[in-house]
Parts: structure tokens; sequence; C-alpha cells
């Protein structure tokens, strides 16, 4: 069970409470922006291969919808629950507003272990679980994307089923899609690309040499394993990675591309087996109190906490994931000198492609993958040079000045707008 401590939502709100109090916002409207606008819980039953159906449980949650149609993806695991999903929702609202792409924030996710369920049963449940949250959704109000535990082919059953439903195809209802069918260039490496350049940044910053930077990356999904292949290419040395199978160590450095080779050829693109004798197995826990100077968490919520925030021997963090570090956690970080590239800038490079792949969609023409490339690092470039700004000059860390950033915009996008009616 998780501990109320480490609640998302609980978590989400006591950031925002942190920005909110710095920035003097009214209380009205600091009572607006501290809880979703809009949240759908649908249950909903499935054809399982062996005959019968099963029940699922999945959310989608709306934050805000002051700045635009709103934006977020779409989660499959079995310990979702509508705290994570309002917290995620939140969390893509500052997300949009600090990369300032014209969107509110918004999340969904289903109760399941993807990994149990046969092909057949997961369109089953996908085209279902759309159906059941298409009331929200369209290219001008609500648009989902891919999350942990969904790809590119469920987003392509999303587009299908909406699409289906009008009776005409809707594209833009959805991003992450497969390319063959509307999908962006750059769009799958997006987030680890932004990882990537928002390392390369810092280390700019902090006078520090890419050539031989000591990274580690916790998770070898979609975000960790492209952001350790492309920083192992700009010249890092990659020490350690991990998933849910345990770590992977070796200080002289991994072999990343043999690595990525490896679960793309394995099921469920796991590391279980991978064998490689330099390479030293070890658990989970420890790979995040490696020595190096970069640690790259992307994974899930709740990684770095107050239990091991002192034994993290990484300089500076860039969170790949959302949420992974706690309030506690980035306290004692703070004191220690360890410097954090928050979440809400270090991953946003997926949702700006997202962006990217909307707008292609809405005016039918699409551009070449330099093009998106060169946009995505103008964007989170321009985002990370703006809160490198705020907290150099107001001494602040870097996840307080995003945060002010982001709500700031957020605040003035509902205030210009006023309260209905
Ligand atoms: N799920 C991703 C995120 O957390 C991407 C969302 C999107 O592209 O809409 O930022």
């Amino acid at each position: 069970m998780m501990s109320d401590r480490n609640n998302p939502f609980r978590i989400a709100q006591q950031q925002f409470d942190m920005a909110a109090d710095i920035l003097g916002l009214p209380d009205s409207l600091r009572a607006v922006l501290r809880v979703p606008q809009r949240e759908l819980t649908v249950n909903f039953p499935v054809k399982m291969d062996g005959g019968g159906t099963r029940m699922f449980t999945g959310y989608r949650v709306q934050h805000n919808l002051g700045r635009g149609p709103v934006k977020g993806g779409i989660r499959y695991h079995p310990s979702v629950d509508i705290d994570e999903v309002r917290a995620l929702a939140m969390w893509m609202t500052w997300k949009c507003a600090l990369v300032n792409i014209p969107y509110g924030g918004a999340k969904g996710g289903v109760i399941v272990d993807p990994k149990q369920l046969s092909l057949g049963e997961l369109e089953r449940l996908t085209r279902r679980f759309a159906t059941e949250i298409s009331i929200l959704l369209g290219p001008e109000r609500d648009i989902p994307a891919p999350d942990m535990g969904t790809n590119a082919q469920m987003m392509a059953w999303i587009m299908d089923t909406i699409s289906m439903h009008r009776g005409y195809t809707v594209p833009a209802v959805i991003t992450g899609k497969p390319i063959n069918i509307g999908g962006s260039l750059g769009r799958v490496e997006a987030t680890g690309r932004g990882v990537m350049l928002m390392v390369r940044e810092v280390a700019r910053r902090l006078g520090r040499r890419i050539d031989g930077l000591r990274v580690v990356v916790q998770g070898f999904g979609n975000v960790g394993s492209t952001a350790a292949f492309l920083l192992d290419q700009i010249g890092c040395t990659v020490v350690g990675v991990s998933d849910a199978t345990g770590g992977y160590y070796r200080p002289a450095g991994l072999d990343i591309p043999a690595m990525r080779t490896f679960t793309d050829r394995h099921s469920f693109r796991m590391l279980e087996g991978y064998n490689d004798p330099g390479v030293e197995r070890i658990s989970g826990t420890a790979l995040l109190e490696l020595d190096c100077d970069v640690l790259i968490p992307a994974a899930i919520e709740n990684q770095i906490t107050e239990q091991n925030a002192d034994r993290i021997r990484a300089s500076v963090i860039v969170e790949g994931a959302n949420g992974p570090t706690t309030p506690d956690a980035d306290r004692i970080l703070a004191e220690r000198g360890v410097m954090i590239v928050p979440d809400i800038l270090a991953n946003a490079g997926g949702v700006i492609v997202s962006y990217f792949e909307w707008v292609q969609g809405l005016q039918e023409f699409f551009w070449d993958e330099y093009d998106i490339n060169e946009k995505l690092e103008r964007i989170i470039v321009g985002a990370f040079n703006q809160v490198w700004q705020m907290a150099t000059e107001r001494r602040l860390t870097l996840r307080t000045a995003a945060y002010l950033l982001a709500v700031q915009r957020v605040a003035d996008a509902n205030q210009t707008r006023g309260v209905y009616p």
C-alpha cells in the first residue's frame, strides 16, 4: 500500500501550493488550480480469449482547460489509481505551460498489467476504453498519447475506434500514432531526446565535459533506453541501467546499442537474460546509489525518497519519469547541493513532439525529421534557459523556478478568461 506521504496527488498539490505561496496567488484561483476540473471513471467488460468477460476500471482526468485543449498520455499499469492519474494530469498542465504549448493537462489510465493480456485482449480493452472515454475526446478537446504500458499500436486502435464512431478519419484525436497513419517522425524518440538535451545543457552550464560524463539510467523503456542511447552517442559513459528485472553495471561503460538490440528482440522489451561477462548484476535499489555524475530516473513515481536521498551519489538528477522524486527527498538533495532538472522540463520532449504531430495532422502537412528535432531542441532548450535564468537570479532550485513560470502562465490564462458565468 502506498503511504499517504507518497500519494502522488498529495505530492502534486504540495508542489503547487509551494509555487502558489511564492507567487501570492489569490485564494479563489488557488482553489481552482489545486483540483482537477473533470474526472471520469469507467468500469467496463472485455471479452477474454478463454471465453467470458472480465471487468476493468479506467480513468480520464482533465486537470485544467484554461490554455487550450487538454493533453496527456494513457497508462496501463496494475498500480494505476485515481490519485495517480490526478497527479499526472496536473503535472501535464504545468509541463505544457512551461514549454508554452497551447494545451491544458490531462491523463488517463487503466488498472491492468498489459503483459498478462494477449494482443487480441489488449485490442478489445483499448477499443472499449477509448469508447468509454470518447465523450471527452476530440482534436479540439482532449488528445491522448502513449505513457507507461501503452504504445503506437494502441494509439492506432484508439484513432481507429474514434474514427469509426464518427464515420471519417480523425488523426488529430491522438498522438504517438504509427507513422503510416499520421504519426510524427521523431515522436518515439522525443522524450529520450529531450532528456539527452537537458543533460547536455545542464553539463554545459556547470562547466562539465560531456565526454566521459558518467550516467546511470533507471528504467529501460522508451524514455530510458532512448536517453541512454543518445547520451552514449554524444560521448557520455552510461555505467548503469535497470529495468523491472534488476540493474546492470559496468564502470567502464555499458554497450547500450547491444542492450537495445537485445530488448528489441526479447519479450516485453526486458533485459532479463542479457549476457555480457563484463557486466555486474545489481539490484534496482543499488543502481540509484551508484557512483556517477548524472542520475536519470526514467521509470515511475516515488523512486527517490527520504529513505535513499542521502545515499544518492550523482551530482545532477535529470527526471525522465513523472514524479520520481518526493518533496522530502527534494529538500534533502537541495541541502546536499544535488541539482535536479525537474520532470515537467526534463521529460517534456514527448509532449512537445506530440504537439507537432497534432499540428501536422490538423494542417495535413508533414515535416521532415530534421525540422522536428530542430524545433524540439529550440523549444526545450529555450524553456531550460528561462528556468535556469530565474533559478540563478532568484536563488531557487530548478524545480521551484520551473513551477513559478508554469503556474504563473496557467494562472494568467485563467485570470484573463475570468470566471464563467
Ligand atoms: N505521456 C507523456 C508525458 O507524460 C506524453 C504525453 C503526450 O504526448 O501527450 O509527458
